[in-house]
């Protein structure tokens, strides 16, 4: 029983068919809340290989559910939706394909998170747990979700009553593709991905011809000192100890070079692992803004809208420790201890929205030898494209069959419960 020899001896079966699939998802990305032939596509599989679907779960979410006998349930997410960047990567199934976003532009789109790879392994893996099923017991949950990247689809699916729709886990995975060699996989218990929030702040000033600054109060400069002091929050505010990041992403005010303005927006992104750093973040952003709007006499006080809020990913240590050491067993020296991630997900509102305790790990997708390279020129940053970089483009070798051994591996592991 939980024979990953067993479920895994299909995988050279499949390659084929699962680098097609890849090939199809890059070429055909779908923007956030638009994943509309991602989704049919993956309910159609799942269908075909036995599972029970939901669909159009939190807009276009699918969950496909195998239960497979008695024993523990496991659940593995993976998400679905492209960004607007336009692929520079050269490759042959790079995407040219454009949509209109929800403001009305049209934008170029590419798989440039990966989520392509994400897709393609978890359904790999569904299908080889559906054509091995006397190698384990237990339910397997395969769930597909929208939106991941402005951070609303877990939280739709959640909100769309998934909890009462499928079996309560025992246990939630995901994994993402990472800019690290292919071929390797990273796990790390506790915080693994940063929390996020983003504060727009609007100042009021006073607008008046630029040659009358003494009739004005100047809301660019305000902005300016506003800019350079939120930098101390995390240098003189924060201990050197714990990790903080605060970035003013966008700054905009003003039309032209003789007026001075109303008004001044900034966007501005604070992200921490721990819960009280946040807290001190957040209140110090209010506490310096509305100080500097008292120190420029400001007519009005700052206005504050806080949006897209998504909380940090904290690994279970158990649920950790048993996928670490079946990783090790099965991969030996390619499995290994992921730094933390300053990026962030919400992954962890579908598994704390469901009860289960969860673990998210790193998945190798650039090619080994270009790594290497850049890693003994200690060229990494500029050598090895990123994530939501034009050039990110993940090696389909190993790639995608690391990815779906990772899944099967950690999902056999979850359902025998270490
Ligand atoms: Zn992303
Ligand atoms: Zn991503």
């Amino acid at each position: 029983m939980y024979d990953v020899a067993e479920v895994l001896g299909r995988l050279d079966d499949i390659r084929s068919w699962q680098e097609d699939l890849y090939r199809h998802l890059h070429a055909h990305p779908e923007l956030s809340r638009q994943e509309h032939a991602t989704a049919a596509l993956v309910a159609r599989d799942l269908r075909e290989r036995g599972y029970e679907v939901l669909e159009h779960v939190g807009g276009t979410g699918v969950v496909g559910v195998l239960e497979n006998g008695p024993g523990r349930t496991v659940l593995v997410r993976a998400d679905m939706d492209a960004l607007p960047v336009r692929e520079a990567t050269g490759l042959d199934y790079a995407s040219t394909v454009t949509a209109v976003d929800a403001t009305g532009a049209t934008v170029p789109v590419m798989h440039a998170c990966g989520h392509d790879v994400h897709v393609s392994c978890l359904l790999s893996a569904a299908r080889l747990l559906a054509a091995a099923r006397s190698a384990w017991s237990g339910t397997f949950v395969a769930l597909f979700q929208p939106d991941e990247e402005l951070v609303g689809g877990a939280q739709a699916m959640i909100d769309d009553g998934l909890a009462a729709a499928v079996p309560r886990p025992d246990v939630a995975l995901a994994q993402h593709v990472l800019p690290l060699p292919a071929g390797t996989v990273w796990t790390r218990p506790g915080p693994v991905l940063s929390s996020a929030d983003t504060v727009r702040v609007t100042l009021t000033g006073r607008g008046a011809h630029g040659s009358m600054p003494q009739d004005a109060v100047d809301p660019v400069v305000l902005a300016a000192a506003v800019v350079l002091r939120l930098q101390t929050l995390v240098s003189r505010e924060t201990s050197p100890h714990d990790f903080a990041c605060l970035t003013v992403g966008r700054l905009a005010a003003g039309s032209a070079a003789n007026i001075i303005p109303e008004l001044a927006e900034l966007e501005i992104s604070v992200r921490t692992y721990e819960a009280e750093v946040r807290r001190r973040l957040l209140d110090g952003l209010e506490r310096v803004v509305t100080a500097e709007c008292r120190a420029s006499d400001a007519p009005t006080p700052p206005r504050f809208e806080y949006s897209a809020h998504c909380r940090a990913t904290v690994n279970d240590p158990r649920v950790t420790a048993i996928v670490a050491e079946a990783f090790g067993a099965h991969f030996g020296a390619a499995a290994s201890e992921l730094e933390r991630q300053t990026a962030s997900e919400d992954f962890a509102v579908i598994a704390d929205g469901l009860g289960a305790p969860y673990t998210y790990w790193g998945l190798g997708g650039i090619d080994p030898g270009l790594y290497g390279r850049a890693s003994v020129a200690r060229r990494l940053t500029t050598d090895v494209p990123v994530l939501h970089s034009p050039h990110f483009a993940p090696v389909i070798r190993p790639t995608l069959a690391t990815g779906t051994e990772a899944i099967v591996v950690a999902t056999l592991a979850c359902l025998r419960g270490g």
